[in-house]
């Protein structure tokens, strides 16, 4: 248990129905509870209710104008606060439940339900169906729609562990819901999608790939491109970070530097010795937690493969690195 100095307690809870409806209580109460996911764990709170939401924001000390993904518990949900063009629709069928943020346009309907600091003021929104039977659970018996980003202080690494949010959050945070280490380990591909076509906001474990043949399409070109249109105001070049520097590409450890290795490149951890990228998304952010706490004063981290779920891994560490 982690107290801060105003006697704050975090509980970690295994989880069973006790601390489901625990966490159940919480929410219908407009509080935050920290729970797993097939990415990491997030900080959940009922997306229509203003003083929820902003706990979240309070809590994670997250800028206020970085919006958040609501998650739902299936498609019927979801088309009640989003616009689904047939595209969105295609997707949704495919990948839900999964890790896969689809941004669409809100519908009046959900315009006049979700709490406005959910988007951040924009008209649209960030929709997600989870996997994970844990969230699911929350989801089907809250049957509220739940703000969640990852259950950490805005910038810092990712948890994928219960403990992981104790030493971030503790104190901040009433209750985690402990589900063990999550499955994915990296947070979830978000793509913007309206009738003309799609474009990927954040690389993850759904790639471009899997999504292009799916849709029979390419990816419209880059927004970004052009400086007076911002559609993801939360991709910030420092993200995901250590608090120890994080060298990428590194070939050549020095002395004070802990190295994260890969496949044959032994390192003093190892992301995957059979060079698997799905399991070295999976370990990531656990190895760069190990790496802030080991004795060494500075972090290097191998090459990652720029293929598949590489491409995620390494959007995360050149912010993390920033
Ligand atoms: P996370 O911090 O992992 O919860 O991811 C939230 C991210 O989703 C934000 O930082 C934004 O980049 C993106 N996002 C959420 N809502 C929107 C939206 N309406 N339009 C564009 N991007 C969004
Ligand atoms: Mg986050």
């Amino acid at each position: 248990m982690t107290m801060n100095k105003d006697g704050f307690k975090t509980q970690i809870k295994a989880c069973d129905t006790h601390s489901l409806a625990e966490a159940v209580a919480y929410l219908h109460a407009g509080r935050a509870v920290a729970l797993p996911t097939e990415t990491v764990y997030g900080l959940a709170a009922d997306a229509t209710s203003s003083s929820a939401v902003a706990e979240i924001y309070r809590a994670k000390n997250r800028p206020s104008f970085n919006p958040l993904i609501v998650h739902v518990a299936d498609q019927s949900a979801a088309a009640g606060i989003g616009y689904f063009s047939q595209k969105a629709e295609k997707l949704a069928q495919h990948f839900w439940p999964g890790p896969l943020s689809m941004v669409v346009p809100l519908t009046d309907q959900g315009k006049a339900a979700m709490s406005p600091a959910v988007t951040a003021g924009l008209e649209t929104i960030a929709l997600r169906c989870p996997a994970h039977p844990v969230m699911r659970a929350v989801l089907e018996q809250s049957a509220l729609p739940l703000a969640a980003p990852s259950a950490n202080m805005s910038g810092a690494i990712s948890p994928t562990e219960a403990q992981h949010v104790a030493d971030s959050l503790g104190g901040r945070v009433a209750l985690v819901l402990d589900g063990g280490a999550c499955q994915q380990g990296l947070e979830s591909t978000i793509i913007s999608v309206d009738d003309d076509g799609w474009r990927i906001l954040r690389p993850g474990p759904i790639t471009r790939e899997e999504i292009s043949a799916l849709l029979g399409d390419e990816e419209k070109p880059d927004p970004n491109a052009d400086p007076d249109t911002v559609i993801s105001p939360g991709q910030l070049a420092s993200h995901y970070a250590p608090s120890k520097t994080l060298r990428c590409n590194a070939l050549d450890p020095q002395a004070d530097e802990w190295l994260i290795g890969f496949g044959e490149i032994e390192g003093d951890d190892n992301l995957s010795p059979t060079s698997d990228l799905a399991e070295a998304a999976a370990n990531l952010y656990a190895a760069l937690h190990r790496a802030d706490a080991s004795s060494k004063a500075r972090i290097a981290i191998v090459p990652i493969p720029l293929t598949g779920i590489g491409i995620a891994i390494n959007d995360r560490l050149k912010r993390a690195a920033h």
